[in-house]
């Protein structure tokens, strides 16, 4: 694809995120600025006049250079502002302020620190039980400004580059340090330990490339393009998604638009000449599902080319005793069965089959299929609670319980029932909170049993829910730890997300964000999802009313919405038109 210029908006979480991350650096650089050693600030003027201020103050040796900006790289293609230049030696090193953590604790670790009064190598110490965040974003931008003071004349010979994180220190990072596993094509190993500087030098170049590519392409277009737009889990953070969408979803759109095809399966369906849904919606299902049920195709059809077609498929591979099974039991009794199968397919790997399904599915004018072999139970009960948690890298702070009487009453209101904390989460803060809402629940299952009723909890994919229950009470008395893996392993505990998986299909996401719409289930608050919990959450720890009641409405909306799907699944659900599975 091209590589246009974009004028975009941010979106209100980028927006939120970007004005937290002014607010926390314009209060670092206030405390910063407090501290020792000649600082300039630079603000106020154009960026040329920034320039010159930036290249004056380095040649004249001041200490630390806030807001600088480096002349442009035009050689290398770069241009940049470090929010800090640190005088190290005859040259400078860059810092940059971010808002999130950068330190992680570890018996045993040390790292490399500068305090906010004096935020130079030189007054550097070790931060022993504390090890760096390994954040390669953060790293590659360090190693983006070193070229550019490199390029500058104004490169120090020290490796080093530091983050002001959430902690408020300079965290160092060196830069030349190997410390990224990245895949090698030389030597034995199929990975290799890379250092920031040789990953960004490596990608910065990749880029340049591909924009080169680009240009050519523009002006001659029988020049190769260097890449396409394959729809990854970046595409929604990234700035080029309203360009690439479009493209990927022209036509019959990209196969990188079905569930489960990533980029390495997208370059197999590439590489096979499948380039979009329809290519795939279009080959044949049961060859693609015994490819799946490691039937070896390809080797029973040669056999069959030149077999009597009447003759038993037991005959063409005698001692695959468990693919001859598969074969039979998809009706692939006799030789002439096995020569309906389809070459092409037979060729492809086995992630193919559910791809089929989901090309048809997303293609046909239903949105949501049955799939035929399922059941299409949804699991009911008496009594029904559904359950999310949302949490935060530092533990999970809130945790919501809807409970639904559907028959029967245990005296327990029904309704929204949330235990959370708004003060910054730690280990004994997320224990007190799950032992709140354990505590209820299990008051809701105790009564329920006492009225003779029946008892189910929902979860929207119960990996999280359950890792982080497990975690939480790893240190816990072991009788606790068991009464919540006997939960988690019964039938009272059901992931909705599964059961849905399981008989229906869309040929889209899963996701509960992607599923509830068609349940015409609707968020009450603005901007609902995960990005926007996160920014909402440090308002909240830092008092801030409405961001608390927006994480308790969402999180509502997210107990809401498996109650809703589970409703319209089990009014619904079986009347829904089948997946073609020919
Ligand atoms: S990550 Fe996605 S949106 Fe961004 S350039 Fe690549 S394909 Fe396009």
């Amino acid at each position: 694809m091209l590589v246009p210029e974009l004028e975009t908006e941010p979106d209100a979480v980028a927006r939120q995120r970007m004005d937290q991350g002014n607010e926390f650096e314009e209060a670092l650089l206030e405390r910063f600025s407090e501290g020792e050693g000649d600082h300039l600030v630079i603000g106020g003027m154009s960026w040329d006049e920034e320039i010159e201020t930036t290249i004056a103050a380095m040649d004249g040796g001041l200490l630390f250079i806030w807001n600088g900006s480096l002349p442009l790289d035009e050689a290398g293609r770069r241009s940049g502002k470090p929010d800090l230049l640190v005088r190290e030696g005859d040259g400078y090193l860059p810092v940059d302020v971010k808002h999130h953590r950068t330190l992680k604790e570890e018996q045993g670790g040390s790292a490399l620190v500068s305090k906010a009064d004096l935020p130079n190598l030189a007054a550097a110490t070790d931060l022993e039980g504390f090890v760096l965040a390994p954040n390669k974003n953060d790293t590659l931008q360090l190693a983006h400004y070193r070229r550019m003071l490199d390029a500058c004349g104004f490169g120090s010979d020290s490796s080093l580059g530091g983050i002001i994180g959430k902690e408020g220190l300079v965290v160092w990072y060196d830069l030349d340090e190997p410390r990224f596993t990245t895949k090698s094509t030389s030597g034995k190993r199929k990975t290799k330990k890379r250092s920031p500087m040789e990953v960004y030098d490596h990608e910065f170049g990749f880029r340049l490339d591909v924009a080169a590519a680009a240009r050519a392409h523009k002006e001659n277009s029988s020049v190769e393009l260097l890449v396409e737009p394959v729809r990854v889990s970046e595409c929604g953070a990234c700035g080029f998604n309203e360009v690439c969408s479009p493209l990927l979803e022209a036509g019959f759109g990209s196969t990188s638009l079905l569930p489960r095809v990533g980029y390495r399966q997208w370059l197999q369906l590439k590489e096979a000449g499948l380039l979009d849904r329809q290519q795939v919606a279009d080959l044949s299902y049961p060859t693609a599902k015994l490819v799946s049920q490691r039937v070896d195709v390809p080797k029973v059809l040669n056999l069959a080319a030149t077999s009597d077609s009447a003759a038993p498929v037991a005959e063409l591979i005698p001692r695959a005793k468990k693919q001859i099974e598969t074969l039979l039991n998809a009706g692939i009794v006799a030789v002439s069965d096995v020569l309906t199968l389809d070459q092409e397919t037979a060729a492809l790997p086995g992630f193919v089959a559910e791809a089929i399904l989901n090309a048809r599915a997303a293609l046909g004018s239903e949105p949501v299929y049955r799939r035929l072999e399922a059941d299409g139970d949804v699991p009911r009960a008496d009594i029904e609670v559904d359950i999310d948690m949302e949490n935060v890298l530092e533990g999970v702070y809130l945790w919501g319980a809807l409970l639904t009487h559907r028959s029967g009453e245990i005296g327990i209101s029904e309704g929204y029932h949330p235990f959370a904390t708004f003060d910054q989460v730690d280990e004994e803060s997320e224990i007190e909170v799950l032992l709140g809402m354990w505590h209820w629940l299990s008051d809701v299952r105790q009564q329920t049993s006492a009225q003779g009723l029946t008892f189910k909890a929902f979860v929207w994919h119960e990996q999280a829910e359950n890792t982080q229950l497990r975690r939480i009470v790893k240190s816990s008395p072991a009788e606790f730890r068991e009464e919540i893996d006997s939960l988690i392993a019964s039938d009272e505990w059901v992931d909705l997300k599964r059961v849905f998986d399981l008989s229906w299909i869309t040929g889209g996401s899963s996701s509960l964000k992607v599923i509830a719409p068609f349940a015409d289930f609707d968020w009450e608050v603005e901007d609902a999802g995960g990005a926007m919990s996160m920014v909402k959450y440090d308002k909240a720890v830092d008092g801030d009313q409405d961001a608390e009641t927006w994480l308790l409405d969402y999180n509502r909306g997210d107990v809401e919405a498996t109650a809703a799907i589970r409703e319209w699944l089990h009014e619904h659900g079986a009347s829904w038109p089948t997946v073609n599975t020919r």
